[in-house]
Order: structure tokens, then C-alpha cells, then sequence
């Protein structure tokens, strides 16, 4: 009749801290730096429906905003930490999605230096913080890198044409030595890193006015402004609506290939076609206008990504017609430009 009496009170708790730690054991750990911009927060938004991650964002909010992430702070599972990368981060995690860097040339040409250190120093710190704590590290890293190409669609394989000393080397040599940064703390330290090259990416939540060209086609053409088409719009790109690259760089990292890996849409338009789909889904009277462009510029850019296909089981399935709309109501309601009956 013995083993009927009531268990001591100790045994009890101890029974349920046994439970709590292996609750924890199985929660995953996830720190997004960046995770206050636009793809970053789409992806917190990601993380955050499963309910075994907990976030933890790290962003200085240069080009970020807490607006972003405002549906996520009280949450148990999500913190917010203000903080420059570019100063060492002590944390415990398990996984680090590396995205801090503004992506937008007129920001990241704003403050030159400030953009090399968060991509040198930044991701230094990064990969000492995934050193220390063994976490797995991918990096958001660019098309950019490729430069202006003169291989077309780019293969992962391309070594890329970059100007060392231009306006622009900053944000693509400094994705570049990331790049190498990572591929080293992986050869020499065995760290588990994934490298994700990411092409033009849109959809809500970007900044409006941060010069991208697809946020200043919408704005304008909402503001009932000229849209302004850089010289000499023959110029090709390539977008990605924002939850189809949350999916990929997500594939990325539960995978087992460390990239680097295309993750783009390759449907491909010049400047002046983007202008004229976004005359006409958004405001056909507004009027298209030729300025010039900045230098350095790219002449043609579209993903190869039968890598991202046959490893990751990955492709794009939001044309640009579909994702185009989505960002237009997203744009209207921060205007306050509503829409017409
Ligand atoms: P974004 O500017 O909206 O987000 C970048 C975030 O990083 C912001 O919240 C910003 O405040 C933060 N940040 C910048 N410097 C920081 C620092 N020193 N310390 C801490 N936080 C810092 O840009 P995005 O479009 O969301 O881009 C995210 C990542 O994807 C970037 O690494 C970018 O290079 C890469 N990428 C984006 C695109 C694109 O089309 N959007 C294309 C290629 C690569
Ligand atoms: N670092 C960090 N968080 C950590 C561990 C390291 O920010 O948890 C930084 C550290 O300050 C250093 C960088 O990461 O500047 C590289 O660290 P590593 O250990 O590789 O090199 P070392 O400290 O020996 O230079
Ligand atoms: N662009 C444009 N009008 C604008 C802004 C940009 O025609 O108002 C062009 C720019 O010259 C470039 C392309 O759009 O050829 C993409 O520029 P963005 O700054 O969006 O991204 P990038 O691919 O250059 O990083």
C-alpha cells in the first residue's frame, strides 16, 4: 500500500522542471538580425506561427522600423533587442538568420562606411557569435555580387563583374567579403552556414519612399506623380514577392547544402515594362518620365535557379501581376489614398 502515498512535495517539482527543460530542449532559438526591415519582418512573421521558435530580434533600426514587428512585442516567445551589430552580441541561440544591412541603394550609399562595417564587422561578430554558441548562420546575401554580369541568367558558379572602388562597392564587395567570411569560419571552425543570394524582392512593408523601384512606382503612381523611369530603361530585373523568398530562405536553412543558392523569380522586365504594368494595374493616367540613372548601374539581371529547384524543392509562385496588387493596397492604406469605386 506504500507506492499509494502522496508524493512529496520536492519530487513534484522536480517532476515538472524535468518537463519545463525538456519543453525548452525542443524549442528552437532563432535570432534575425535585420529582423525590423521588410524582409526581415515577413520572416519573423513566418517563424512566429511555429509556435516551437522563439524570436529574438536584434536591429538598430536604420532602415528598420518597431512598426513592423508591432503585432509581435508582449508575445512570450518574441524579444526585441535595439542594437548595432557591428558591436559583439552575447546571446544564446540556435539558429541566426543574418539579414542586418540596408538593402536600398540610396541607403546603404547614405553612410559608405557605416555599410562595410555591417557587412565586414557585422558578420564577423555574427560568425563569432554562431562560433561560440554553435548555431547554425545564414546570410541574406545579394545578386549584387555578380555585379554588372556579363553571364546571363547568373549561375551560382558566376564569379561576377564588380567595380572594387565605386558608389555601390560597398553594399556588393561587402556581401562579397561575407560571403568569404562565412565560407572561412565553415573551412576552418566547422560552422553550419548557409549563404542565400537574394534578387529584387517587393511586397508590403517597404519603405515608401527608399528609392527601390518598385515602391517608387507605386508611390508615384498613387501620388498621381510622373513615374520615373532611370536611363535607359532597357534595363532588365527580375522581382520576388516577399512571402515566396520568406520561403525559400526558410528551406535554406532547415536544408542541408550551404549554398550559395539564386533565390529570385527569373521572370525578367526591363525598367520601362515595370513602369507601364504599374501605369496600368495602378493608375493608368499618370504619365511616365525619363530621368537619370545613378552610376554602376546593372544592365541585366535575372536568377538562374535550377540549383534552388532541384536542392531546396523551391520556386517562386507569385507572378509579379499578383504580387503587384498586394503591395498597392498595402501602399494605399499608408498613404491614406483609398481606392477608387
Ligand atoms: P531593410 O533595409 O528593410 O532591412 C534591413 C534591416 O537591417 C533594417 O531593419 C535595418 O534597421 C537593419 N540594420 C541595418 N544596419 C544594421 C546594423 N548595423 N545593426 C543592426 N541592424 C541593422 O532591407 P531588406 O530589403 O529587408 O533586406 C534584408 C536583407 O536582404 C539585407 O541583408 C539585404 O542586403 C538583403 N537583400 C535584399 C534585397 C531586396 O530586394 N530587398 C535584395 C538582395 C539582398
Ligand atoms: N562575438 C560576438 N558574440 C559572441 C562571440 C563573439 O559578437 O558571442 C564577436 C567577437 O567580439 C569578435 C567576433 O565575434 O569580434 C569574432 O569572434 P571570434 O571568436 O571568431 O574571434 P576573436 O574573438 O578571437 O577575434
Ligand atoms: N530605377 C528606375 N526608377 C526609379 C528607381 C530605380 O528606373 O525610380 C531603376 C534603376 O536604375 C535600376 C532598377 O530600377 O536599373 C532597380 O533599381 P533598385 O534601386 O530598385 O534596385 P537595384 O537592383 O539597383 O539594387
Amino acid at each position: 500500500q506504500s507506492h499509494l502515498r502522496p508524493l512529496p512535495l520536492f519530487a513534484v517539482q522536480n517532476f515538472c522542471s524535468l518537463l519545463i527543460s525538456v519543453f525548452k530542449i525542443s524549442n528552437m532559438r532563432v535570432l534575425v538580425t535585420g529582423g525590423a526591415g521588410f524582409i526581415g519582418s515577413h520572416l519573423v512573421d513566418k517563424l512566429m506561427e511555429n509556435e516551437k521558435n522563439e524570436v529574438i530580434v536584434a536591429d538598430n533600426y536604420f532602415t528598420g522600423s518597431k512598426d513592423n514587428l508591432r503585432k509581435w512585442i508582449g508575445h512570450p516567445r518574441f524579444e526585441l533587442i535595439r542594437h548595432d551589430i557591428t558591436e559583439p552580441l552575447l546571446v544564446e541561440v540556435d539558429q541566426i538568420y543574418h539579414l542586418a544591412c540596408p538593402a536600398s541603394p540610396i541607403f546603404y550609399k547614405h553612410n559608405p562606411v557605416k555599410t562595410i562595417k555591417t557587412n565586414v564587422i557585422g558578420t564577423l561578430n555574427m560568425l563569432g557569435l554562431a562560433k561560440r554558441v554553435g548555431a547554425r548562420i545564414l546570410l541574406t546575401s545579394t545578386s549584387e555580387v555578380y555585379g554588372d554580369p556579363l553571364q546571363h541568367p547568373q549561375t551560382e558558379e558566376y564569379w561576377g563583374n564588380v567595380n572594387p572602388i565605386g558608389v555601390r562597392s560597398c553594399y556588393d564587395e561587402g556581401k562579397r567579403v561575407a560571403e568569404t567570411l562565412m565560407f572561412d569560419y565553415h573551412r576552418q571552425h566547422g560552422i553550419e552556414i548557409r549563404i542565400a543570394r537574394i534578387f529584387n524582392t517587393y511586397g508590403p512593408r517597404m519603405n515608401i519612399d527608399d528609392g527601390r523601384v518598385v515602391s517608387n512606382f507605386i508611390a508615384q503612381a498613387l501620388r498621381g506623380e510622373p513615374l520615373t523611369v532611370q536611363a535607359p530603361g532597357t534595363q532588365t530585373r527580375s522581382f520576388c514577392y516577399v512571402s515566396d523568398m520568406v520561403d525559400g530562405l526558410i528551406r535554406l536553412m532547415e536544408g542541408e547544402n550551404t549554398g550559395p543558392i539564386n533565390i529570385g523569380n527569373p521572370g525578367e522586365f526591363t525598367m520601362m515594362e515595370l513602369a507601364e504594368i504599374v501605369k496600368e494595374l495602378v493608375e493608368p493616367s499618370v504619365t511616365i518620365k525619363n530621368v537619370e540613372n545613378t552610376p554602376d548601374d546593372p544592365r541585366q539581371r535575372k536568377p538562374d535557379i535550377t540549383k534552388a529547384k532541384q536542392v531546396l524543392g523551391w520556386a517562386p509562385k507569385v507572378t509579379l501581376r499578383e504580387g503587384l496588387p498586394l503591395m498597392e493596397e498595402d501602399f494605399r492604406k499608408r498613404l491614406g489614398v483609398p481606392k477608387k469605386a
